[in-house]
């Protein structure tokens, strides 16, 4: 058997993970893997928003399988956002409730799409496996947590944030997400910005009422989309802006007549 170490590139796609892969192919790192888990927003439909998982699958994926590396996509087997949210709670003071929403700061999505198919990966690794980790160099307390088998090649070859964004820039690998945010996610994270959501809000309208109507469902743990906002008043607010934008263009129009 082989002694070779593996080494993967954990990958969300985003600018600092892409240009961990850019470098590790420049400089001839070894590199056996990318790795990718994707939460899925039901059976179907794909929880990263629909520019960057076109992105994704359309533009990074074929990339790097040009250049000779290959992407393994992990799913989880058994949850989805759509399935989280709808399970019913056997015991406690919400027994008989769905969970509905994934609390702020405690995002119960992580915990059963991503780290199970995760770690039933990690587990498939042979030890001492090194892992390639999309930390930049600005970025002093994460690097700090980093240990022997995680390594940061931006930090390597000294590329700061604001430069793996060039980089990925200049080959033509940096999603389209950073048009409207500086950060990546599900596009129902109760974490979204406001201009996160009011892209989704503009662009992606089947995707909105999705979370409409689940809003809808009854007899739920909690009505809040976040801290603070059910779904509906986000949509609420939204409509009333664009209703304020839209008698105030008809009260620019009169003046002009
Ligand atoms: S991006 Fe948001 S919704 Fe998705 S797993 Fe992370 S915290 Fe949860």
């Amino acid at each position: 058997m082989s002694d070779k170490v593996m080494h993967i590139a954990s990958c969300s796609f985003g600018k600092d993970s892409v240009a961990t892969v850019l470098l590790a192919i420049e400089h001839g790192e070894p590199l056996d893997e990318i790795v990718y888990c994707e939460v899925m927003f039901d059976e179907r439909i794909s929880g990263e928003i629909p520019e960057h998982i076109d992105f994704i699958y359309n533009t990074a994926i074929p990339y790097f399988e040009k250049h000779g590396v290959k992407t393994r996509v992990l799913r989880s087997e058994k949850h989805t956002y759509v399935s989280s949210f709808t399970r019913q709670i056997q015991r406690g003071k919400h027994a008989g409730k769905i969970k509905s929403f994934p609390l702020c700061g405690m995002c119960c999505i992580q915990r059963d799409c991503k780290l199970p198919p995760l770690e039933r990966y990690k587990r498939s690794l042979p030890s001492g496996t090194i892992s390639y980790i999309g930390i930049a160099k600005d970025e002093q307390e994460r690097l700090l947590r980093l240990n022997s088998q995680k390594v940061s090649l931006l930090d390597k070859y000294g590329y700061t944030e604001m430069e793996a964004r060039v980089l990925c820039d200049r080959h033509g690998l940096l999603s389209p997400i950073y048009e409207f945010t500086d950060r990546g996610g599900c596009w129902f994270c109760p974490n979204a910005k406001e201009k996160e959501l009011r892209h989704l809000y503009d662009h992606h309208p089947d995707l909105w009422q999705r979370m409409l109507d689940l809003q809808a469902l009854p007899n739920k743990c909690t009505e809040l989309f976040n801290r603070t906002m059910r779904f509906s008043d986000i949509d609420f607010n939204f409509r009333m802006d664009d209703a304020q934008m839209d008698i105030f263009e008809f009260i620019e129009k009169e003046k002009q007549q």
